[in-house]
């Protein structure tokens, strides 16, 4: 497998939310949209190479002067398990969100992100919140998209929880065949060179 790797949100993606969209006391403002990634994503050594467009589900509330947005994503990939090296298939999907002020950066009550005072109802208060510049009529959201993505990417992919890998004297798939190679060859300062490592 190659091809070209992307290591960004692609350029072409086109998933801004309209900020008017988002109405006070109204219905939630919901998007979905199919984003092609275009090529492999590398993450932990490994490349991701799309097998399904990268779905992202955008649901946006305005409370109080900020927009509270949900990013809800899956996508599948192929990729080589870290064992025994076969091309595998896998799903991903994952859920974030963020909250985003329109105040005027600077404002003097803008130092609330982290209190955890409760008034954005997070049990944990652990939510940043974006200050955006209340001229802007869209809030882009590839890079929210792309961050969910990433963080959901396992950074160790087997094919089994139980690939038995290749063999560390021939080469062989253990998965599929029987090499008979007895492991005498074993040296235990492999052992530490690899702890080293
Ligand atoms: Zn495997
Ligand atoms: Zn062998």
């Amino acid at each position: 497998m190659t091809g070209k790797k992307i290591l960004e949100p692609p350029a072409e993606w086109d998933c801004g939310i309209i900020i008017s969209d988002i109405r006070k006391n109204g219905e939630p403002c919901v998007r979905d949209f199919g984003l092609e990634l275009g090529g492999a994503v590398e993450y932990c050594g490994q490349n991701f190479f799309p097998a399904s467009p990268l779905h992202a589900l955008i649901t946006a509330n305005r409370e109080s002067g900020r927009l509270v947005i949900r990013v809800e994503i899956n996508c599948e990939f192929r990729v080589c398990c870290h064992r025994c090296l076969n091309e595998t298939g896998i799903a991903i999907e994952g859920q974030m969100m963020y909250i985003f002020s329109l105040r005027q950066s600077g404002a003097s009550d803008e130092k609330t992100s982290r209190s955890g005072e409760g008034d954005i109802g997070e049990p944990d208060g652990a939510v940043d919140i974006i200050v955006i510049n209340p001229l802007d009529a869209a809030i882009d959201m590839s890079p929210y998209i792309w961050e969910n993505m990433i963080l959901n990417l396992p950074p160790r992919v087997l094919c089994a929880e139980d690939c038995r890998g290749l063999c560390p004297e021939c080469g062989s798939n253990r998965n599929e065949t029987e090499c008979g190679c007895t492991g005498d060859d074993y040296d235990p300062r492999m052992e530490v060179l690899k702890k080293l490592m």
